[in-house]
């Protein structure tokens, strides 16, 4: 297809489309945005509409597809979920105005980690972008959510820590550097988040130089003289992350004012198996919500605490004072229940503060959001009002900080109609007596509309027309319709416009004048109405740091009374955190399970653990006794603490833990799909690389995923590493059914022996669910194994070979001999039973008539080099 056959418009696309290759255009024209070419061959089969083509019949049509410009949010969302970059292109000048071909322009780009329309967003979880700007010896992040405003970077100093923050905040698009698509740790950072969204962009969107200057320019909170160089790679994140939200929005980010800076060694670090296994915002079946901990937790009333909610489950503390801050708050909360209650109901009907503030300060709101906001902030006075009862310090240091905007607020509800439409450009946005002009406007034309029905009065009195009726359409405008069988009465001033089957219709210049009147009236109105609501929507984006404010602190109260409320509800008890290295939790509950599987009663137990006699607690037990709720109870009622929300236990003391991390054997893990064994062993060495003293270790029968006698060999290694104070030392918790592993309490200071308790009646178990010390000496897997419903048959002749194995009988080969049966056994005694066994070896008589006693150390070595010499 030649360019010069192209109509001038299509000539203004295709130069537009250069400029973004690789996304699809959206087109405005007229009330459709169009697609051609591939993006429409690409779309129409996303958005399931027809493809049809310009130019039919000609040797080269062009593929063309279209959505209407109303419907825009719905199909955009779409084109992300199938992770389309999308640009749209809006028309800039009036059509009507015109001269030639409409300016036209891309006004936004979108892409998943820039999305702002609500109805593409979850509300309860930020929408994150994540820059990552890896360096010599670090690697510095930025993530930001555009929706809400938030800004932070960080940095860490390996790339495992990297991957860590990288599944905490679950970025919907990752930003990188042009320069390391060949670098060989990109693909492990991409498989850590599979599926996400990945942007290359120049380097030079990393300078930290030109970051410095940008980020000052863009944050109240930043200033670029700051003694920074210890955050190079991070300001190198945040300024392309930055750079890029510019190239996408192609306008102010007004919401975007404050930066703030993650310290690693202020959270409790969760490592990507830790967030995973213990299920804290994902289940492990279906990676829903369902029967995780944030959905049991999650009692918030408002979006902003949903997700502070689970900042604070991925972010918890690390810190005494900070922790005990959020529990003071929270005892209080508890204390008082019924200004706590007022409340929760007052901030029940506040609307997404953060993300209309985002709106607001992106100039994508409509004046919908502001009666949302309007209605949202009339409920703040209420709350400020509840919280007088609360005198404790961190309430009433957010009391102070409960900004109630009541200018914004008056300014509201003296501008917006109560129930305006979506559209901004047809009116009905304003209340009457804002605006003089409006108001006067609006008169005009409900005046000229009575005026109407005064003629339509008078005409049928001159006429004698009963029926006769004026009526409007936007092609003639107002005029007179007379039926044909009372067109013999029309007077003759009335000028004929339109004849159809059964009547006439007629305009007269009367009614043309007054028509003029009034439509001008409307289109003023209209026109006015959006400009005011423009200047509106500007003034209130002054404020929008307040609003962001307010939200900040919504948030928080949200979460505390949130918390309080779970402690009465369920019974959770306030934990005492210290810096030491003791972990009491007395009739400690697993939050998710007690309250998930309620056909059994939840049987509360005991914990004591430290870095000295109680180092590595050895759970056996029967499968299906409750190991594995038990050691991820304990990581999880430290979360919760550290978190600052009460915990589910009778109570509990805390020795700060700085990392929790958990393992879990192949086999629990077959829903992944990936070489379950190797995987096991790399996130186990990936423990052994990074767990301190500090740290929580539980281990759910690692070592499993391979042959018995490999994965107990290897279970017993990592315990035994795990427990040397001088490699490691860590509070661990390791279940496990291989029993033989209880001997390592004989040998090692720090490892005691737990069992969960079962009960043996009539050949069958009872899970007590109870936790006691000691070990167990057998697995019954036999008798769950029946509880499971194998055959009889099965389970009998299961107890027999289990009987062989456990009197270790060999047969000719000196294989355990599984094969035979009772009645065979019988049968073998009549005789010949000595005659296949093994020959006694000379070594072994000579090492068993030694007097081991009675040998001096250096005689001992004699005999054993000469022992190793025959064996050559
Ligand atoms: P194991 O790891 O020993 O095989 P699990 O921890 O998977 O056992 O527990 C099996 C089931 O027993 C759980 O799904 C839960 O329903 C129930 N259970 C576990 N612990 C308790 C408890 N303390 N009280 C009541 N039910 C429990
Ligand atoms: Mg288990």
């Amino acid at each position: 297809m030649s360019v010069a056959k192209l109509t001038p418009m299509l000539r203004q696309y295709l130069d537009i489309k250069q400029e973004y290759p690789d996304h699809i255009l959206l087109f405005r024209m007229g009330d459709f945005y169009e697609m051609f070419f591939e993006d429409a061959e690409r779309a129409s089969k996303i958005l399931d509409i027809a493809l049809t083509s310009r130019s039919k019949g000609t040797e080269s049509p062009i593929p063309l597809c279209g959505v209407p410009h109303h419907a825009l949010t719905q199909y955009l969302a779409k084109l992300i979920r199938a992770n389309q970059k999308v640009a749209i292109c809006d028309q800039m000048e009036d059509p009507r105005f015109a001269k030639g071909i409409v300016k036209r322009a891309v006004t936004r780009v979108v892409t998943p980690g820039v999305v702002i329309e609500a109805e593409e967003l979850d509300e309860k979880a930020n929408n994150y972008l994540m820059a990552i700007c890896p360096g010599e010896s670090t690697f510095g992040f930025c993530l930001t959510d555009l929706s809400t405003g938030e800004f932070r970077l960080g940095q860490t100093d390996s790339l495992d820590a990297l991957v860590d923050e990288m599944v905490r905040a679950e970025p919907a698009e990752l930003i990188f550097p042009q320069s390391v698509q060949g670098d060989e740790r990109v693909p492990r950072l991409i498989a850590a988040l599979p599926g996400r969204f990945i942007n290359y962009l120049e380097d030079r969107a990393f300078d930290t130089t030109a970051a410095r200057e940008e980020l000052a320019k863009q944050f109240d909170n930043y200033r670029a003289d700051e003694s920074d160089h210890q955050f190079e790679t991070a300001l190198g994140a945040a300024g392309a992350a930055l750079y890029y939200l510019r190239l996408t929005q192609k306008r102010d980010l007004t919401h975007l004012r404050r930066l703030s800076i993650d310290r690693a060694d202020s959270f409790l670090v969760l490592d990507e198996a830790a967030k995973r296994n213990l299920e804290l915002t994902a289940n492990l079946r279906d990676g829903g919500r369902k029967n995780t901990l944030i959905e049991v937790l999650d009692q918030t009333r408002t979006a902003m605490g949903a997700r502070l909610l689970r900042r604070w489950i991925c972010y918890p503390l690390c810190r005494v004072d900070a922790i005990e801050e959020r529990l003071d708050a929270v005892a209080e909360g508890v204390r008082l229940t019924s200004d706590r209650e007022a409340l929760t109901d007052a901030m029940a009907t506040i609307h997404d503060l953060e993300r209309l503030a985002g709106r607001i300060g992106l100039a994508s709101c409509n004046a919908r959001d502001l009666i949302a906001l309007r209605n949202s902030l009339r409920q703040l006075p209420e709350m400020k009002a509840a919280l007088g009862a609360f005198a404790n310090a961190l309430f009433a240091r957010l009391t102070g900080e409960l900004d109630l905007l009541e200018d914004v607020r008056d300014l509201l509800e003296q501008s917006i109609d109560d129930d305006p439409p979506l559209a901004l450009r047809d009116g009905g946005l304003l209340k009457s007596g804002y605006h003089a002009e409006v108001d006067e406007l609006r008169r005009i034309a409900h005046k000229g509309r009575g005026v109407i029905a005064e003629i339509e009065e008078a005409e049928r009195k001159r006429t004698g027309i009963a029926n006769l009726r004026i009526r409007y359409n936007s092609v003639f405008g107002y005029y007179i319709e007379i039926t044909k069988s009372n067109l013999h009465l029309a007077p003759a001033d009335y000028h004929r416009k339109q004849t159809l089957v059964n009547a006439e219709r007629f305009i007269t210049p009367q009614l043309k004048e007054l028509e003029e009147k009034i439509l001008t009236a409307q289109d003023r109105v209209k026109e006015l109405e959006y400009d005011l609501f423009v200047e509106l929507r500007q003034r209130v984006a002054q404020e929008v740091r307040r609003i962001q404010n307010s939200a900040r602190v919504v948030a928080w109260i949200d979460v505390l009374t949130c918390f309080a409320r779970l402690a009465e509800q369920r019974g959770y008890c306030r934990p005492t955190i210290s810096d030491d290295d003791v972990i009491d939790i007395r009739d400690g509950r697993h939050p998710v399970v007690e309250v998930a599987f309620t056909e059994e009663r939840f049987v509360p137990n005991d914990c004591l653990l430290d870095t000295r006699d109680n180092r590595l607690l050895l759970i056996t037990g029967p499968n299906m006794a409750g190991k594995s709720t038990y050691i991820r109870q304990v990581a999880l009622i430290t979360i919760i603490a550290q978190m600052g929300c009460f915990v589910p236990a009778s109570s509990c003391r805390l020795g700060l833990v700085d990392r929790v991390f958990t393992r879990v054997g192949a086999a629990d893990n077959l829903a992944r799909g990936q070489s379950t064994f190797m995987v096991e062993m790399t996130e186990t060495a990936d423990i052994l690389k990074s767990a301190t003293r500090r740290s929580l270790i539980v281990l759910d029968e690692v070592g499993r995923g391979t042959s018995t006698f490999d994965g107990l060999s290897i279970a017993w290694a990592v315990a035994e590493y795990i427990h040397e104070a001088e490699r490691i030392g860590a509070r661990t918790l390791f279940a496990t059914h291989y029993h033989e592993l209880t001997d390592l309490a004989r040998t090692k200071p720090g490892v005691v022996n737990y069992n969960i308790a079962v009960k043996e009646w009539n050949d069958q178990i009872l899970f007590l669910r109870k936790i006691v010390p000691g070990a167990t000496s057998r697995s019954y897997g036999i008798q769950v194994a029946r509880l499971a419903g194998l055959p009889e048959a099965v389970i009998a002749r299961a107890k027999e070979v289990l009987a062989n194995l456990e009197k270790a009988e060999f047969d000719e080969v000196g294989h355990v001999r599984l094969a035979e049966t009772n009645r065979e056994r019988k049968q073998k005694r009549t005789g010949q039973l000595n005659l296949f066994a093994p020959p006694v070896s000379p070594l072994e008589e000579e090492i068993r008539a030694l007097d081991v006693a009675g040998l001096t150390p250096l005689e001992a070595l004699t005999i054993l080099s000469r022992l190793q010499e025959k064996l050559k």
